[in-house]
């Protein structure tokens, strides 16, 4: 069976919640698809607003990050339960932002994983390698790891329903995208990883995105990939641009 194409944004840190709502009313008529889930990734304080302004559309709702733990003395955090309540499908793990910023471990985005899942939440889980682990040569071993840790404790029949993320550092935010056969090769060895962790079949339902630069002009081609299920957009998940890449056939 063909895999639902899955196209995010992640707006990052950007966007008030007022203008979180111009975005959404601005992007709404441009996303609409029958091919692809379309996920707005937004910042904590903008969910609930957003949250409002999708009723009715496409759009389903996700979240940038999340804490492991159910609830207690975690100043400034935000539970899984909290996500949920505020109408959260989605959540982003492991992106390379948090784990150079925020100190995010494969470890500790496996405890996310394993409570995202607890709540019927769909983890995006992030890998991806730095420009120098590439020129080492040691992409597809530093991927494997970041997959194998994060699905730790992950049943098949939960890894069938997630979203991974690759998205090499060195593509993000930088105008400089992987090339068609770079990610497809990399998206590839993700779900031979995903094959060996569980089976064939989970790794043929597992949905794997590219992300990294992508914009209107490399969508179609990046998305057109056998491994490749959509994508994980930054910079031009904020532009009108968004629905070109949503509507990239
Ligand atoms: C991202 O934030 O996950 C990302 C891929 O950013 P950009 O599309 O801007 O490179």
């Amino acid at each position: 069976m063909a895999r639902r194409k899955i196209i995010a944004g992640n707006w990052k840190m950007n966007m008030t919640p007022t203008q979180a709502v111009e975005l959404v009313n601005t992007l709404k008529p441009l996303v609409v698809t029958d091919e692809a889930d379309v996920v707005f990734c937004v910042p904590a304080i903008d969910i609930i607003p957003v949250a409002e302004a999708v009723k009715g559309s496409n759009i389903e709702v996700g979240a940038e990050n999340m804490y492991f733990e159910e609830s207690g003395a975690y100043t400034g955090e935000i539970s899984p339960a909290m996500l949920v309540d505020a109408g959260v499908k989605y959540v982003v793990l492991g992106h390379s932002e948090r784990r150079e910023y925020f100190a995010e471990t494969n470890e500790t985005v496996n405890k996310k994983m394993l409570k995202a899942f607890e709540h019927g939440i769909t983890p995006i889980m992030c890998c991806g390698e730095t420009l120098e682990q590439r020129e080492q040569g040691v992409t597809m071993d530093f991927i494997r790891q970041q997959v194998k840790v994060g699905f730790l404790g992950v049943t098949a029949d939960q890894a069938k329903t997630a979203v991974i993320a690759y998205e090499p550092i060195w593509a993000i935010g930088t105008g400089k995208t992987a090339t068609t056969e770079q990610a497809e090769e990399v998206c590839a060895g993700i779900r031979q990883c995903i094959k060996e962790i569980y089976d064939e079949a989970t790794a043929e339902a597992i949905r794997i995105q590219y992300g990294g630069s992508v914009n209107a002009g490399n969508a179609a081609e990046l998305f057109a990939q056998p491994d490749i299920d959509g994508g994980l957009v930054g910079g031009a998940s904020l532009k009108p641009d968004f629905g070109k890449i949503v509507n990239y056939k």
